[in-house]
């Protein structure tokens, strides 16, 4: 995934996924889909990035 660039658009800090660039804290995708394990979300906790993958070891 070196060749990703960053979208400035979408900041990310979770470096655990294989679409973040790490020293810059941004997503590397053009877009990514955002969603919920809860029924009622009520707070940040509640929301999910269904884009992540996690990053090869
Ligand atoms: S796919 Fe989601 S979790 Fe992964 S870097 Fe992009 S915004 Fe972050």
């Amino acid at each position: 995934m070196s060749d990703m660039k960053k979208n400035p658009n979408i900041k990310c800090s979770v470096s655990q996924c294989r679409y973040n660039l790490v020293s810059e804290d941004f997503c590397g995708l053009n877009c990514i889909h955002v969603g919920t394990h809860e029924a009622n979300p009520t707070v940040p906790e509640c929301v999910d990035c269904n884009s992540f993958v996690r990053r090869a070891e």
